[in-house]
């Protein structure tokens, strides 16, 4: 069952308002006052940041807390060789793509060849601001060139927050509208389903969806997923989307690999989290830690896809693929390159998924320990059931001990942690020893 009508996992709830010191009460009731209602907040008692460094936040009276969770900033927070990039382009020129800039071609040029395949060896970059554009753009020229518009996702996907990408994303819960014209399929969940079977089962889905859009005239466009099914409970089996791939190209879609979680070198085997899978995409979106924490997205596309799209419209996005954003990108891209960075996430997160596992054989509320590299997932169960109390509660309860994580999952009880991704050893013996503190009083 998914989180009922668009209720956010590990949300702060009003109800416990009164609780919370006069200074957090009034920060929320100005918030409130001035952003409406719409806007969230995590945990039961919110953190209010002022700085970040590394893998480290900090509030206003100069505690420090350790970030488990951004991804946007997979250097760490504000690192030094990204803000000079930044600062430095931005005090010489920042303008968009209609004039000829080195800047955007070296970027596209050194990113091209990382992601293999078709795109590698031909492909072309377009840029946005955000993963919601890049997925947008992607489903406009995934309709354009099929000439048809039906979508199939995964049951709990969040693939963005513009109208189309609204309309995809069943993770914002069920009184956000999804498209006629879109189809689910379950995600491939490894904890409960044969792994050695799920490609093969979501595969058969995804053909029966694309039969059933089919009947009713739609077709199918694209289908899209995220390679780590984040918000459907993190699934990280490997080659899962062979199959799956095979079906969608037989069904005559295009198949999208949404990178806006899992790119660059967040599983740590790989570059790209659609490698894990032993596919060839025909576009791949990305955004989130590709500028560290600047907003710079877009997609990556095979030249067949956008042939006719190019000729019969065009695109402009007056910030997307401006010159500080490439500043940003090529700082980011050219220092995970040049400080092992890939490297870092393949050995702590070797580290902390054993931590992890060594505490689910001590503490039986842990079902499973799963996930790539620093993107990791800890289903909370009791008597085999769902547990979402209980993830609740960690969450909680080491964000008082200054430790920031989040949950996620259709019922809300997976753990989950995607810390910046230069994370120490000794960030992984913080996280794992408060998580266990955290456990031996649940
Ligand atoms: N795709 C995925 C898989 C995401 O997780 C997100 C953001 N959480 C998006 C797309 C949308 O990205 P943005 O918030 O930059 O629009």
């Amino acid at each position: 069952m998914s989180t009922p009508r668009g209720k956010m996992v590990n949300a702060f709830n009003p109800d416990s308002l009164s609780s919370l010191p006069p200074a957090t009460r009034d920060a929320i009731a100005r918030r409130a006052r001035l952003l409406g209602p719409a806007y969230r907040l995590f945990y039961q008692d919110p953190v209010q940041v002022s700085r970040g460094q590394g893998t480290k936040l900090y509030d206003r009276d100069g505690n420090d807390y350790l970030d488990a969770y951004n991804n946007v900033v997979p250097l760490g927070h504000c690192h030094p060789r990204v803000v000079e990039a930044v600062t430095r382009q931005m005090q010489t020129l920042c303008t968009h793509t209609r004039y000829i800039q080195d800047g955007i071609l070296d970027y596209a040029e050194s990113l091209l060849p990382s992601f293999g395949g078709r795109i590698a060896a031909a492909g072309h970059m377009m840029f946005t601001c955000t993963g919601s554009e890049a997925n947008d753009l992607a489903m406009r020229i995934a309709k354009h060139v099929t000439g048809r518009h039906g979508i199939i996702c995964t049951a709990e996907a969040y693939h963005g927050n513009s109208d189309l990408t609204a309309s995809f994303s069943p993770s914002l819960g069920d009184q956000s509208p999804l498209g006629t014209w879109v189809r689910r399929v379950p995600a491939p969940d490894s904890y409960h389903g044969d792994p050695a079977t799920l490609g093969q089962r979501m595969a058969e889905a995804v053909t029966e969806r694309a039969w059933e859009l089919r009947r009713h005239g739609d077709g199918l466009a694209a289908f899209i997923a995220d390679s780590l099914f984040s918000s459907d409970g993190i699934f990280a089996t490997p080659e899962v989307l062979k199959p799956v791939a095979e079906a969608v190209r037989a069904a005559g879609g295009l198949f999208v690999a949404d990178e806006v979680q899992s790119g660059f070198a967040r599983s740590g085997e790989r570059f790209w989290g659609f490698q894990r899978h032993g596919i060839d995409p025909d576009i791949v979106t990305m955004g989130k830690p590709m500028g560290n924490g600047y907003p710079v997205a877009g997609i990556a596309i095979i030249p067949e896809v956008i042939a006719e799209f190019g000729r019969d419209t065009r695109y402009f996005n007056t910030f997307g693929g401006n010159g500080v954003a490439m500043a940003a990108a090529q700082a980011t891209l050219d220092t995970i390159r040049d400080e092992g960075v890939q490297d870092n996430v393949t050995r702590i997160g070797a580290l902390l998924t054993e931590g992890l596992r060594s505490l689910a054989a001590r503490f039986e509320a842990i079902g499973d320990v799963r996930g790539a590299g620093l993107y990791l997932g800890v289903e909370m169960i009791r008597d085999g059931a769902p547990d979402a109390a209980a993830a609740g509660r960690i969450v909680n309860d080491l964000r008082a001990r200054r430790v920031l994580i989040s949950a996620t999952g259709p019922n809300a009880n997976v753990l989950k942690i995607r810390p910046p991704l230069v994370f120490s050893e000794a960030d992984a013996d913080r996280l794992l020893s408060e998580t266990e503190a955290v456990l031996r009083a649940l």
